[in-house]
């Protein structure tokens, strides 16, 4: 089959950039578009404009930074001896893919068609950025417990964010629900203000790491409910009080609290993507492990959103970098294509 090099061009994505006055970055063809900030983005980025690929990074609206930006100190992020605030963290990260040339949108993608050879993506204000490969690093999102009075009640006393809320619980007695390091972090942040802060964990052990457990154990104002599950949140206009389930009895019990801070994990934000990259059953973008090809052309996946198992910072930071070089080959792979005439391959079938 013979093709020519006007076809490989368009096949490939590779027509030339429309220089036309205002209408340049919304018709220009880029060589990569990343798709969420956080770790994975930020590190796609440094290595992609570093490698003169001109990335575009639509970073979030709200959530630009990704999850680091509400938590306090990292402690296990290498080559921060005394630790690092993560909101510190992310804002070296992002100055430094700023200071190569990435291009910083604080926007949300909220739509991506992924199958062509040349990428769309469109952000909440209806920009359109066209490319031939696009990195997805768009993370994870809180999970729900799904009780009744969870929702009614968000920002009325229901949070999942400590270092947000924390301050309007000063003297007040808080619950926070989870077993990970998450929860025992949020936990231990609350005891600077609340009067007493209690850990509601569906077990009778956690599984946070040791070293956390033990400065939560030694901390006196906090307190464990084991084997307990939050089935109700109860409140008029704010929250009053939790309904907890024993889960080795089934007895259940009303307990007061102000507040009731959610840290039962995330879930990949893969919903943008659905009927497009291939996902698992929970929503985890698949790549071709160790490489982060997706089963598109182009389409690269990094950090949480493809990450059920390790999900650290650093984690995601290496996937992010994989990310960058396996597209930096691929949009090789397009010039050589067009040279000889190969069509490019990707990925997992
Ligand atoms: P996680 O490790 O997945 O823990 C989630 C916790 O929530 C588990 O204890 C789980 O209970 C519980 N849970 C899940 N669904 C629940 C539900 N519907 N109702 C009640 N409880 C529920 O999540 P994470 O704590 O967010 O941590 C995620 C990753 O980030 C981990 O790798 C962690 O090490 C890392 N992290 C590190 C730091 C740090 O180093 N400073 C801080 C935060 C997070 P079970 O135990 O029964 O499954």
């Amino acid at each position: 089959m013979s093709s020519s090099t006007e076809d490989l061009e368009a096949q490939a994505g590779l027509e030339p950039e429309n220089q036309d006055n205002n209408q340049v970055d919304e018709e220009a063809v880029r060589d990569v578009v990343i798709v969420g900030s956080g770790p994975s983005g930020y590190t796609a980025a440094i290595y992609t404009a570093r490698a003169a690929l001109n990335p575009v990074v639509i970073a979030g609206s709200v959530t630009a930074g990704g999850a680091l930006v509400q938590t306090t100190e990292v402690e296990n992020f290498p080559g921060f001896a005394d630790g690092v605030m993560g909101p510190d963290l992310m804002d070296s990260m992002q100055r430094q893919a700023e200071r190569f040339g990435a291009e910083l949108v604080f926007d949300d993608a909220v739509e991506l068609d992924l199958t062509g050879p040349v990428k769309v993506v469109r952000d909440g204000s209806g920009r359109t950025y066209r490319s031939r490969a696009v990195i997805l690093a768009t993370g994870s999102g809180y999970r729900r417990l799904d009780v009744p009075g969870e929702e009614r009640l968000t920002g009325h006393g229901v949070s999942w964010c400590a270092t947000c809320d924390g301050f309007f619980f000063r003297d007040k007695d808080v619950i926070v629900v989870g077993g990970g390091d998450s929860a025992v972090e949020e936990a231990t942040f609350l005891t600077r203000f609340a009067k007493s802060v209690t850990l509601v964990h569906r077990r009778d052990t956690l599984r946070a790491s040791k070293i956390m457990v033990e400065r939560a154990e030694a901390d006196p104002k906090l307190h464990f409910a084991w084997n307990s599950q939050v089935v109700e949140v109860l409140g008029e206009n704010a929250v009053e009080a939790v309904t907890l389930l024993d889960t080795v009895t089934g007895e259940q019990r009303r307990v007061q609290t102000a507040g009731v801070f959610i840290a039962i994990g995330h879930d990949p934000r893969s919903e943008l993507l659905k009927g497009q990259v291939r996902t698992d059953s929970e929503g985890y973008v698949l790549v071709d492990a160790p490489t982060t090809h997706t089963n598109l052309p182009g389409v690269f996946a990094c950090g949480d959103l493809v990450d059920s198992r390790y999900r650290q910072a650093i984690t995601a930071a290496g996937t992010g970098c994989a990310a960058a070089l396996d597209a930096e080959h691929y949009l090789a792979g397009l010039v050589d294509a067009v040279r000889t005439g190969d069509p490019v391959q990707a990925t997992v079938s």
